[in-house]
């Protein structure tokens, strides 16, 4: 197959920093989209994934898969974009079609295995794919989302993974008028699932780590936000919450959080810390509680959660950077101290 070289960030081996190098990207088929990258977000999954975290890590390694650009090219028989639309690529690039989850979807549930936008087996030139810290990105149109005009490109971006990840189990949990709903952490996820629950209705309670967050948590509209270091303020939340939305990045005590739900409530996690967490009996069998998990969403969902954020004027809080300072930043998320995501201005990789 033909390819084309772009310019693109990406490391060599497990923790060693990103630099610049060449990719290839495959010749366009009849129902391919190929996008210029505007921006590219920079979610704590690419983070575990340089640092090879959950093993199984291919290298060289080109991360990011939060992809906002506008289309530079279409294969002939492409019908839903043309070229000048904006247009976005997330998590999934690919998927059988055919098995009962692509039926409903459920895409990232595939049978046969979803192709992720990097670190996936390329079925189409081997090895594994390459990301969105890219100048471009070849996929077929059916993975490609469109980009509601009004929404600033730059903060959107996020939506792509951290947006979908959490509106999806916000969704399937029912958030909504009523619901006392827990977000624990406030990272890249964190942020825009407090947006989003408040959207849905939900009156929206935020669990912290970082003390400088619980003010910060209600200007981003939480309803309450508690220091969940302080074993007091916990307490006024037992047997209080419908479901806590879960996105800690590392090992943490769940049962702290499965004592804080009313009968039948569920700590969703969405994080994925690379240890593995333990569950008490009496967590769950008293009041019939779950400890329950979502990973990301479907394309339609996708769409949907992007036409739901435009609705409701929802971006994320985001600290625009150059690809040149991207090992800074990640060293920065590491540490926690992103307010509250980076996006790369991918323009700069000509710099
Ligand atoms: P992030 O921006 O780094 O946020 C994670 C937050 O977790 C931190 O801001 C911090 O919040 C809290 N935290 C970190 N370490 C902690 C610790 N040791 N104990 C307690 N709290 C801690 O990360 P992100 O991009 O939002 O991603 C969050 C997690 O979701 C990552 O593991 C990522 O890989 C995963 N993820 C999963 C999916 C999926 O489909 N399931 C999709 C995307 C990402 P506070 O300061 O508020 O305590
Ligand atoms: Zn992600
Ligand atoms: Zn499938």
């Amino acid at each position: 197959m033909k390819t084309t070289i772009v310019k693109a960030f990406g490391t060599e081996a497990a923790n060693a920093p990103l630099h610049s190098m060449n990719i290839k990207r495959r010749e366009l088929l009849p129902h391919d989209v190929e996008m210029e990258i505007f921006y590219c977000g920079i979610c704590h999954s690419d983070l575990h994934q340089i640092k090879n975290e959950f093993g199984g890590a291919t290298f060289p390694m080109v991360p990011g898969h939060e992809i906002v650009g506008k289309v530079s090219k279409v294969g002939g028989n492409v019908r839903t974009f043309k070229v000048g639309d904006l247009a976005a690529i997330g998590c999934i690039i690919d998927s059988c079609g055919k098995c009962e989850y692509c039926n409903d979807d459920l895409e990232q549930f595939c049978d046969q295995g979803v192709t992720f936008s990097f670190n996936s087996p390329d079925k189409h030139l081997g090895g594994a794919t390459y990301g969105g810290f890219s100048e471009s990105y070849i996929a077929d149109e059916k993975y490609v989302l469109h980009v509601p005009q009004t929404l600033d490109l730059g903060s959107a971006a996020p939506l792509l993974c951290a947006g979908i990840t959490v509106y999806s189990p916000l969704k399937h949990w029912h958030a909504g008028p009523g619901k006392m709903v827990g977000i624990l952490g406030i990272g890249g996820l964190g942020h825009v699932a407090i947006k989003i629950a408040k959207a849905m209705g939900a009156h929206v309670v935020v669990f912290t780590t970082s003390p400088s967050k619980v003010e910060d948590a209600k200007r981003l509209g939480a309803d309450e936000a508690v220091l969940s270091t302080d074993a007091e303020q916990l307490k006024k939340y037992a047997r209080k919450m419908h479901f806590i939305i879960d996105t800690v990045s590392a090992k943490h005590d769940v049962n702290t959080y499965l004592n804080l739900l009313r009968h039948d409530g569920s700590v969703v996690l969405v994080g994925l810390p690379p240890e593995a967490l333990e569950v008490k009996a009496f967590s769950i069998v008293t009041g019939r509680h779950s400890f329950s998990g979502s990973n990301i969403g479907g394309i339609a969902e996708t769409q949907e959660m992007l036409d739901f954020c435009d609705g409701h004027h929802i971006t994320a809080d985001v600290e625009i950077i150059q690809i040149q300072q991207v090992n800074k930043a990640f060293e920065r998320l590491q540490r926690g101290d992103v307010h509250y995501r980076f996006v790369v201005d991918m323009h700069s990789l000509s710099n």
